[in-house]
């Protein structure tokens, strides 16, 4: 197992005296020392806007700004002009379905987070593909509407709600022998596997930093640069641009051309930390400890009375969650109890995912989430303290 809390000020953290339990990661992870520094490092030393002064605090700038790009694009097998800044994911999705001309027939799937089925779900000619009852993607109904005939296809390597892992190389083999693209939501991927988009053959990817040990406010598109380069940018500012005159104006190369405006230049500074300070871990291993605290978390959960896995079987599907359900009591209710009797912290609800919830006739579940501050005791605190509060309520 890793042992890195010390690097995470956060968990020094007491509340009511208490050491707190931080099992949210899926929603946004806690921030390690590098990362804060980084970003204070540039407050402190160097602030200044990026690309267009010659000043010395600018080329500083911008010279950790581009190294960001690298340092981001090398994390996951990609070329520095083929990551495209964004706000995140969700931006990033976006991008794609604006800017790439010809996208009609698309498909995504039910299990998706709102931010990428709101992109592809409603057209005349999408399809939302179901989900297995086991929360697998049904890779038949895929075949059918490749079939059919098919743009691009949406999907998660990993889904947020349920934690499910999901065939993402077999999806692209399928696509691409149709003819059709591959963007991947890689939001719960990339903070947990060793990722190459190359090697996957994706043509598109969006992730965030925020869940990645970086800063908020700041993600990434991955695209490959010939399909870039065939897109037009939806915003419109500085940057963008490589000239402008009064009766027209041309565009920057790419990923700048989607740019515009001043970038989230602190956080990305942050996000180079925080993929230095992953790489540095290996994430062979950041896997091997999500995997382990996974397989501990069903093991105990599926000790407690009146809990139910929202995934049933064992936890060879799972990534680094666990969604639960407690019998007659609502998410939300067993969430707060959690925070306020134990200072364990989960998520609970839809999770962004409505539709999963919907297909799969699925209530609101509680989800907790690991990543490497995380230890089997952090799991054994959540298993007493749902212990506890099944006790409470039948009491
Ligand atoms: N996709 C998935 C699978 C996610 O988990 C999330 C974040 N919960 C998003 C997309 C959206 O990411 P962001 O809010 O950072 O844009």
């Amino acid at each position: 197992m890793l042992d890195v809390r010390g690097d995470f000020p956060l968990l020094e953290r007491r509340i009511d005296g208490r050491p707190i339990v931080y099992l949210d990661s899926a929603a946004t992870s806690l921030k390690p020392r590098a990362v804060i520094e980084a970003v204070a490092g540039f407050y402190r030393g160097y602030t200044a806007n990026v690309h267009r002064g010659v000043h010395r605090l600018s080329e500083e700038a911008t010279a950790e700004f581009e190294a960001a790009r690298r340092a981001v694009a090398r994390f996951i097998g990609a070329e520095e002009a083929e990551i495209v800044f964004t706000r995140g994911t969700t931006e990033a999705i976006n991008i794609v379905r604006r800017c790439y001309p010809g996208l009609e027939r698309t498909a995504t799937t039910a299990g998706e987070h709102h931010s990428n089925f709101l992109s592809w779900a409603y057209g005349e000619s999408s399809s939302v593909l179901p989900l297995r009852p086991d929360g697998g993607y049904d890779l038949e109904a895929l075949d059918r509407v490749l079939e059919e005939g098919l743009d691009l296809v949406a999907v998660a390597q990993v889904g947020n709600a349920l934690g499910v892992i999901h065939p993402l190389e077999e999806i692209v083999r399928r696509a691409h022998a149709a003819g059709a693209l591959v963007l991947a939501d890689l939001a719960q991927a990339v903070p947990h596997f060793p990722i190459d988009v190359r090697a996957l053959d994706l043509d598109f990817a969006a992730f965030s930093a925020h869940k990645m040990l970086g800063p908020g406010g700041i993600g990434a598109l991955y695209g490959k640069a010939e399909l870039l380069e065939r897109m037009e940018p939806w915003l419109l500012g500085g940057e963008m641009i490589e000239e402008v005159h009064l009766e027209s104006f041309s565009l920057n190369a790419v990923p700048h051309r989607f740019e515009a405006g001043t970038p989230a230049i602190e956080a990305a500074i942050g996000w180079k930390a925080a993929v230095e300070y992953l790489s540095e871990l290996g994430m062979e291993r950041v896997r091997a400890h999500d995997r382990r605290l996974v397989d501990f978390g069903v093991e105990r959960l599926s000790e407690i009375p009146h809990l139910h896995l929202a995934v049933p079987g064992g936890s060879e599907r799972l990534s680094a969650s666990v969604s639960f359900q407690v019998e007659g009591l609502e998410a939300h209710g067993v969430a707060r109890m959690l925070s306020n009797r134990e200072n364990v912290f989960v998520r609970s609800g839809f999770h962004c995912a409505q539709p999963l919830h919907e297909s799969l006739d699925l209530r609101p579940t509680v989800r907790a989430s690991f990543y490497i501050y995380n230890s089997e005791e952090d799991v054994d605190a959540l298993a007493r303290g749902l212990e506890s509060v099944t006790r409470f309520v039948r009491a």
